[in-house]
C-alpha cells in the first residue's frame, strides 16, 4: 500500500476536526454547564458520545477486533460517502467498482464529482481480476467491492479478493452487508494483514435493524482516525446507540431469526425452480435470491397488483429478465410462491 498520507486528500490530512464540548473535557464531573444543553429531559438532553465507545466495546467483543478499528455511522451509506470524501479529490481522482453491484457507491461518487469506473463481473458473477486491476491506475484511490454481492447474491471468490488486496496500492473496500447469511468467513480476520482494507458491515440486514441506521466500517486505526476526523461530530444519535447496544447484548434473538431466514432460503431455493414462470435461480450467500423469469416486467406488475413487492432488476447490467426476491417470513414466502404459481 502507498503511504496513507499519499492516499488521503491533502486538505483532509491537514485539517483540524471540530472540537466539541464533550471532546474538551474528559473525566468525572457532576455539573455539566459546558455544552449549552438543557438541564431537563434526561437522558436525551445530553449530546451523545461522539465516538460511541460503549457501543464499540460491545461490537469489538462480538467481532473480535480492536475498538480503535471501528467506525460507526448513520448506516453504511455514511462510511461509503466519507471514504470517497477522505481519499478522492473531486474531478481528479477515480474509483473502480464492479457491475452489477450496490448502487450507492456510484451515487456517492457522483455527489462528490469523482469518476466512477465499473468493471463487469464474469459469467459466474465473479471478479474479473485482470480487468479490475488494469483499470486501477495511479488516479484510482479506492476500489469498492461487495461480497456477498448485491443484487447477484454470491460471494466473490476469496482468492480473487486476496489478489486485489495484495496488488492494488490504494484502498480496497469490501462491503459485507450480507456476510452473516454466508458460510464464508468475514474479511475482518484479515485486517491486520492488509493495511489498505476497509470492511463494511451493517445492522440493517441480519440484525434486522434497518430503521435505526447503524453502519460499521472496520479498518486500521489510522484509517479510522481519518474517517472520525471528517464525520459530523454526533453522527450516531443516542436512541440508535442505546438500541444497538441492547440488540448486541441479546444477540440470541438475531441468531434465531437468522436460522429462520436461512431455512426459508433453502425452501425457496427448492420451490422456485419448479414454477413455470421461473427460468433459473442464481446461487446465493445472502438473504435474497436473484431469479430469472419468463417476463420480469409483467410478473413484477402482477405481483404488485397482489400486494407483493419484489425488486425488478431487469434493466440492471447482466440481470436481464431478473427479479431480486428477499427471503421473508414463512407465510410471506408462501404468498409469493402461491402468486407465482399462477403466472
Ligand atoms: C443493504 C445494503 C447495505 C446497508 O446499507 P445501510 O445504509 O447500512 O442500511 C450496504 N451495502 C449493501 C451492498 C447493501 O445491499
Amino acid at each position: 500500500m502507498k503511504d496513507l498520507k499519499d492516499l488521503v486528500r491533502p486538505n483532509v490530512w491537514n485539517m483540524k476536526p471540530y472540537s466539541s464540548a464533550r471532546d474538551e473535557f474528559q473525566g468525572n464531573a457532576s455539573v455539566f454547564l459546558d455544552a449549552n444543553e438543557n438541564p431537563f429531559n434526561r437522558p436525551y438532553n445530553r449530546y451523545p458520545d461522539p465516538l460511541q465507545w460503549e457501543l464499540k466495546k460491545k461490537i469489538a467483543e462480538i467481532k473480535g477486533v480492536k475498538r480503535e478499528s471501528i467506525f460507526l455511522g448513520n448506516g453504511s451509506d455514511e462510511p461509503i460517502d466519507l471514504i470517497i470524501r477522505a481519499f478522492c479529490e473531486p474531478s481528479i481522482d477515480s474509483i473502480v467498482s464492479i457491475a452489477p453491484s450496490y448502487g450507492m457507491y456510484e451515487v456517492a461518487a457522483n455527489v462528490n464529482n469523482v469518476e466512477f469506473r465499473k468493471i463487469k463481473l464474469d459469467e459466474k458473477f465473479d471478479l474479473d481480476t485482470d480487468s479490475l486491476l488494469e483499470a486501477a491506475n495511479d488516479w484510482v484511490k479506492v476500489i469498492f467491492l461487495c461480497s456477498p454481492n448485491n443484487p447477484t447474491g454470491n460471494n466473490l471468490s476469496r482468492d480473487r479478493l486476496y489478489k486485489v488486496l495484495n496488488t492494488f496500492q490504494g484502498i480496497v473496500v469490501i462491503d459485507e452487508a450480507y456476510v452473516d447469511f454466508s458460510i464464508e468467513p468475514s474479511f475482518l480476520g484479515e485486517l491486520d494483514k492488509f493495511p489498505n482494507l476497509i470492511v463494511l458491515q451493517t445492522m440493517s440486514k441480519a440484525w434486522g435493524a434497518a430503521g435505526i441506521r447503524l453502519g460499521m466500517a472496520f479498518a486500521s486505526p489510522e484509517i479510522i482516525a481519518i474517517l472520525n476526523k471528517i464525520k459530523y461530530p454526533y453522527n450516531v444519535n443516542l436512541l440508535t446507540q442505546e438500541r444497538a447496544l441492547y440488540m448486541l447484548e441479546n444477540k440470541e434473538q438475531m441468531e434465531k431469526q437468522l436460522r429462520s431466514i436461512l431455512s426459508e432460503r433453502i425452501r425457496l431455493q427448492a420451490a422456485l425452480p419448479e414454477l413455470n414462470c421461473v427460468r433459473k435461480i442464481y446461487p446465493t450467500d445472502a438473504n435474497f435470491i436473484l431469479v430469472e423469469v419468463t417476463n420480469a416486467d409483467t410478473i413484477y406488475k402482477n405481483l404488485v397488483r397482489q400486494g407483493i413487492i419484489v425488486r425488478n432488476r431487469t434493466n440492471v447490467t447482466m440481470c436481464n429478465g431478473c427479479l431480486r426476491i428477499t427471503v421473508g417470513k414463512s407465510d410471506e414466502n408462501d404468498a409469493l410462491l402461491e402468486a407465482l404459481k399462477k403466472m
